[in-house]
Protein backbone atom coordinates (compact mmCIF):
# COMPACT_ATOMS: atom_id res chain seq x y z
CA UNK A 1 0.00 0.00 0.00
CA UNK A 2 2.89 2.40 0.88
CA UNK A 3 4.48 1.56 -2.59
CA UNK A 4 4.08 3.89 -5.95
CA UNK A 5 3.73 0.53 -8.07
CA UNK A 6 0.53 0.42 -6.14
CA UNK A 7 -0.91 4.13 -6.03
CA UNK A 8 1.25 5.99 -8.83
CA UNK A 9 -0.37 9.77 -7.41
CA UNK A 10 1.01 11.67 -4.71
CA UNK A 11 -0.77 11.19 -1.95
CA UNK A 12 -1.95 14.44 -0.58
CA UNK A 13 -2.91 14.94 3.19
CA UNK A 14 -5.50 17.59 3.68
CA UNK A 15 -5.92 18.97 7.55
CA UNK A 16 -8.59 21.58 7.68
CA UNK A 17 -6.62 24.18 5.07
CA UNK A 18 -3.39 22.17 5.33
CA UNK A 19 -2.19 20.13 2.13
CA UNK A 20 0.69 18.04 2.61
CA UNK A 21 2.20 16.22 -0.26
CA UNK A 22 0.43 18.73 -2.56
CA UNK A 23 1.92 21.94 -3.97
CA UNK A 24 2.13 24.11 -0.47
CA UNK A 25 5.57 23.65 1.54
CA UNK A 26 4.26 22.59 5.20
CA UNK A 27 6.49 24.15 7.88
CA UNK A 28 6.36 22.41 11.42
CA UNK A 29 7.93 24.57 14.20
CA UNK A 30 8.17 24.74 17.86
CA UNK A 31 10.07 23.36 21.03
CA UNK A 32 11.11 19.42 21.16
CA UNK A 33 8.91 19.69 24.56
CA UNK A 34 6.05 21.15 25.80
CA UNK A 35 6.99 23.36 28.92
CA UNK A 36 4.33 25.79 29.93
CA UNK A 37 1.21 27.41 28.58
CA UNK A 38 3.22 30.48 28.54
CA UNK A 39 6.15 28.78 26.57
CA UNK A 40 3.75 27.29 24.37
CA UNK A 41 1.76 30.39 23.44
CA UNK A 42 4.75 32.56 22.66
CA UNK A 43 6.37 29.80 20.50
CA UNK A 44 3.11 29.18 18.77
CA UNK A 45 2.54 33.08 18.27
CA UNK A 46 6.34 33.27 16.74
CA UNK A 47 5.44 30.32 14.64
CA UNK A 48 2.28 31.59 12.92
CA UNK A 49 3.72 34.79 12.20
CA UNK A 50 6.77 33.69 10.30
CA UNK A 51 4.40 31.79 8.04
CA UNK A 52 4.72 28.03 9.81
CA UNK A 53 1.54 25.63 9.55
CA UNK A 54 2.36 23.50 12.44
CA UNK A 55 2.90 23.91 15.88
CA UNK A 56 5.47 20.86 16.84
CA UNK A 57 5.96 20.31 20.83
CA UNK A 58 6.38 16.82 22.68
CA UNK A 59 3.72 16.45 25.62
CA UNK A 60 5.42 12.60 25.56
CA UNK A 61 9.29 12.71 25.60
CA UNK A 62 11.19 9.38 24.53
CA UNK A 63 14.31 10.17 26.52
CA UNK A 64 17.44 7.75 26.71
CA UNK A 65 17.79 7.88 30.22
CA UNK A 66 15.03 7.32 32.94
CA UNK A 67 16.24 10.41 35.34
CA UNK A 68 15.61 12.81 32.54
CA UNK A 69 12.77 14.98 32.33
CA UNK A 70 10.07 12.66 30.65
CA UNK A 71 7.60 16.02 29.53
CA UNK A 72 4.65 17.36 31.04
CA UNK A 73 1.91 14.96 29.70
CA UNK A 74 -1.46 15.04 29.11
CA UNK A 75 -1.52 18.30 30.32
CA UNK A 76 1.12 19.38 27.56
CA UNK A 77 -1.76 18.44 24.93
CA UNK A 78 -3.99 20.36 26.53
CA UNK A 79 -1.30 23.47 26.57
CA UNK A 80 -0.54 22.37 22.98
CA UNK A 81 -4.10 22.73 21.82
CA UNK A 82 -5.11 25.70 22.95
CA UNK A 83 -1.65 27.58 21.78
CA UNK A 84 -2.74 25.96 18.29
CA UNK A 85 -6.39 27.13 18.38
CA UNK A 86 -5.46 30.41 19.50
CA UNK A 87 -2.86 30.97 16.65
CA UNK A 88 -4.94 29.35 13.58
CA UNK A 89 -2.16 26.33 13.63
CA UNK A 90 -2.38 22.38 13.21
CA UNK A 91 -0.63 20.41 16.33
CA UNK A 92 1.72 17.39 16.10
CA UNK A 93 2.52 15.50 18.97
CA UNK A 94 4.17 12.52 19.74
CA UNK A 95 2.44 9.27 20.85
CA UNK A 96 4.57 6.57 22.82
CA UNK A 97 2.30 3.79 23.88
CA UNK A 98 -0.78 2.54 22.35
CA UNK A 99 -2.76 3.31 25.17
CA UNK A 100 -2.13 6.63 24.61
CA UNK A 101 -3.19 7.26 21.15
CA UNK A 102 -7.01 7.95 21.70
CA UNK A 103 -6.26 10.90 23.71
CA UNK A 104 -3.33 12.29 21.65
CA UNK A 105 -5.75 11.76 18.93
CA UNK A 106 -8.19 14.13 21.07
CA UNK A 107 -5.91 16.82 21.43
CA UNK A 108 -3.87 16.76 18.75
CA UNK A 109 -3.89 16.96 14.40
CA UNK A 110 -1.14 14.73 13.83
CA UNK A 111 0.26 11.99 16.02
CA UNK A 112 4.19 11.58 15.71
CA UNK A 113 5.56 7.89 15.75
CA UNK A 114 9.39 8.36 17.14
CA UNK A 115 12.60 7.08 15.71
CA UNK A 116 12.60 4.39 18.89
CA UNK A 117 9.02 3.55 18.12
CA UNK A 118 9.33 3.33 14.63
CA UNK A 119 9.18 -0.66 14.82
CA UNK A 120 6.78 -0.48 17.87
CA UNK A 121 4.20 -2.69 15.90
CA UNK A 122 1.85 -2.52 19.18
CA UNK A 123 1.50 1.44 18.74
CA UNK A 124 1.73 0.85 14.64
CA UNK A 125 -1.78 -1.11 14.31
CA UNK A 126 -3.27 0.83 16.90
CA UNK A 127 -2.84 4.05 14.44
CA UNK A 128 -3.99 1.99 11.73
CA UNK A 129 -7.40 2.37 13.55
CA UNK A 130 -7.95 5.26 13.55
CA UNK A 131 -7.56 8.07 10.26
CA UNK A 132 -5.83 11.01 12.45
CA UNK A 133 -2.54 11.64 10.22
CA UNK A 134 0.38 10.19 11.90
CA UNK A 135 4.26 11.80 10.81
CA UNK A 136 6.16 8.10 11.10
CA UNK A 137 9.65 9.01 11.90
CA UNK A 138 12.37 6.97 10.14
CA UNK A 139 14.39 4.39 13.03
CA UNK A 140 17.54 5.92 12.72
CA UNK A 141 19.10 2.67 11.92
CA UNK A 142 16.57 1.33 9.85
CA UNK A 143 16.49 0.70 5.70
CA UNK A 144 14.42 2.33 3.23
CA UNK A 145 12.55 -1.27 3.01
CA UNK A 146 12.36 -1.67 6.60
CA UNK A 147 10.88 2.25 7.04
CA UNK A 148 8.37 1.47 4.42
CA UNK A 149 7.03 -1.68 6.00
CA UNK A 150 6.53 0.70 9.37
CA UNK A 151 4.23 2.82 7.33
CA UNK A 152 2.59 -0.06 5.96
CA UNK A 153 1.78 -1.53 9.14
CA UNK A 154 -0.34 1.69 9.49
CA UNK A 155 -2.08 1.59 6.14
CA UNK A 156 -2.79 -1.96 6.38
CA UNK A 157 -4.64 -1.19 9.16
CA UNK A 158 -7.09 1.55 7.75
CA UNK A 159 -5.39 4.62 7.98
CA UNK A 160 -4.30 6.29 4.26
CA UNK A 161 -3.47 9.40 6.61
CA UNK A 162 1.05 8.44 6.84
CA UNK A 163 3.82 10.85 5.87
CA UNK A 164 7.27 9.69 6.34
CA UNK A 165 9.95 11.66 8.19
CA UNK A 166 13.88 11.69 7.57
CA UNK A 167 15.51 12.90 10.81
CA UNK A 168 19.15 11.30 10.29
CA UNK A 169 20.39 7.81 10.80
CA UNK A 170 23.43 6.80 13.25
CA UNK A 171 26.67 6.70 11.02
CA UNK A 172 30.45 6.72 12.41
CA UNK A 173 30.37 10.09 12.94
CA UNK A 174 30.22 12.03 16.18
CA UNK A 175 30.43 16.07 14.89
CA UNK A 176 27.11 15.68 14.32
CA UNK A 177 24.15 14.12 16.33
CA UNK A 178 22.86 11.68 13.71
CA UNK A 179 23.38 12.42 9.42
CA UNK A 180 20.72 13.91 7.81
CA UNK A 181 20.17 11.02 4.63
CA UNK A 182 19.32 13.71 2.10
CA UNK A 183 19.03 10.85 -0.10
CA UNK A 184 16.23 9.06 1.71
CA UNK A 185 13.89 12.04 0.73
CA UNK A 186 14.06 11.57 -3.31
CA UNK A 187 14.12 7.70 -2.96
CA UNK A 188 11.03 7.50 -0.79
CA UNK A 189 9.44 10.01 -3.27
CA UNK A 190 10.74 7.78 -5.73
CA UNK A 191 9.16 4.46 -3.87
CA UNK A 192 6.17 5.91 -2.46
CA UNK A 193 3.61 7.73 -2.98
CA UNK A 194 3.39 9.05 0.82
CA UNK A 195 4.49 12.63 1.75
CA UNK A 196 8.08 13.28 2.80
CA UNK A 197 9.23 15.69 5.32
CA UNK A 198 12.48 16.10 6.92
CA UNK A 199 13.77 17.41 10.09
CA UNK A 200 17.01 18.44 9.97
CA UNK A 201 17.05 19.48 13.94
CA UNK A 202 17.38 16.05 15.38
CA UNK A 203 18.79 15.33 11.66
CA UNK A 204 21.95 17.52 12.68
CA UNK A 205 21.95 18.62 16.52
CA UNK A 206 23.81 21.23 16.14
CA UNK A 207 21.67 24.69 15.55
CA UNK A 208 24.46 25.96 12.78
CA UNK A 209 23.38 23.18 10.38
CA UNK A 210 19.90 23.35 10.50
CA UNK A 211 19.28 25.85 8.23
CA UNK A 212 21.88 24.99 5.40
CA UNK A 213 20.18 21.48 5.52
CA UNK A 214 16.69 23.10 5.14
CA UNK A 215 16.97 24.05 2.27
CA UNK A 216 19.09 21.29 1.01
CA UNK A 217 15.84 19.14 2.20
CA UNK A 218 13.54 21.47 0.27
CA UNK A 219 15.89 21.23 -2.99
CA UNK A 220 15.93 17.64 -2.65
CA UNK A 221 12.22 17.36 -2.64
CA UNK A 222 10.84 17.17 0.31
CA UNK A 223 6.85 18.10 0.76
CA UNK A 224 7.60 20.09 4.79
CA UNK A 225 10.03 20.12 7.75
CA UNK A 226 9.86 19.93 11.57
CA UNK A 227 12.02 22.15 12.91
CA UNK A 228 12.94 22.90 16.67
CA UNK A 229 12.40 26.52 17.53
CA UNK A 230 12.50 27.93 21.07
CA UNK A 231 12.30 31.58 22.66
CA UNK A 232 15.24 30.37 25.64
CA UNK A 233 17.27 27.37 23.77
CA UNK A 234 19.87 27.36 26.68
CA UNK A 235 17.28 27.34 29.30
CA UNK A 236 15.13 24.07 27.35
CA UNK A 237 14.06 21.07 29.48
CA UNK A 238 15.16 18.77 27.24
CA UNK A 239 19.00 18.63 25.76
CA UNK A 240 17.40 19.55 22.14
CA UNK A 241 18.41 23.61 23.13
CA UNK A 242 21.60 22.88 21.11
CA UNK A 243 19.58 21.97 17.97
CA UNK A 244 16.97 24.54 18.58
CA UNK A 245 16.79 27.71 16.48
CA UNK A 246 16.34 31.03 17.87
CA UNK A 247 12.59 32.70 16.53
CA UNK A 248 14.78 35.27 14.32
CA UNK A 249 16.81 32.53 12.55
CA UNK A 250 13.63 30.37 12.05
CA UNK A 251 11.73 33.46 10.47
CA UNK A 252 14.58 34.48 8.51
CA UNK A 253 14.82 30.55 6.80
CA UNK A 254 11.15 31.15 6.08
CA UNK A 255 11.83 34.10 4.16
CA UNK A 256 14.39 32.49 2.41
CA UNK A 257 11.88 29.00 1.80
CA UNK A 258 9.86 31.16 0.23
CA UNK A 259 12.64 32.67 -1.99
CA UNK A 260 13.80 29.20 -3.07
CA UNK A 261 10.27 27.35 -3.47
CA UNK A 262 9.72 29.24 -7.09
CA UNK A 263 13.28 27.81 -8.32
CA UNK A 264 12.35 24.42 -7.51
C1 LIG B 1 11.44 14.87 18.72
O1 LIG B 1 10.85 15.16 17.67
O2 LIG B 1 11.62 15.69 19.66
C2 LIG B 1 12.06 13.52 18.82
C3 LIG B 1 12.25 12.95 20.01
O3 LIG B 1 12.39 13.01 17.63
P1 LIG B 1 13.12 11.64 17.23
O4 LIG B 1 12.14 10.55 17.53
O5 LIG B 1 13.40 11.81 15.77
O6 LIG B 1 14.37 11.55 18.05
MN1 LIG C 1 13.68 16.93 20.18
Amino acid sequence: LASRDFHPADTVIKIKDVEIGGEQLVVMGGPCAVETPEQIDEIARLVKAAGGQVLRGGAFKPRTGPYSFQGVGVEGLIMMAEAGKKHGLLTITEVMTPEYVDVCAQYADILQVGTRNMQNFDLLRKLGTIQTPVLLKRGFSSTYDEFLNAAEYILAGGNPNVMLCERGIRTFETYTRNTLDLSAIPVLKQLSHLPVISDPSHGTGRRELVVPMTKASVAAGADGLIIEMHTDPDNSMTGDGVQSLFPDQFANLLVDLEKLAPLL
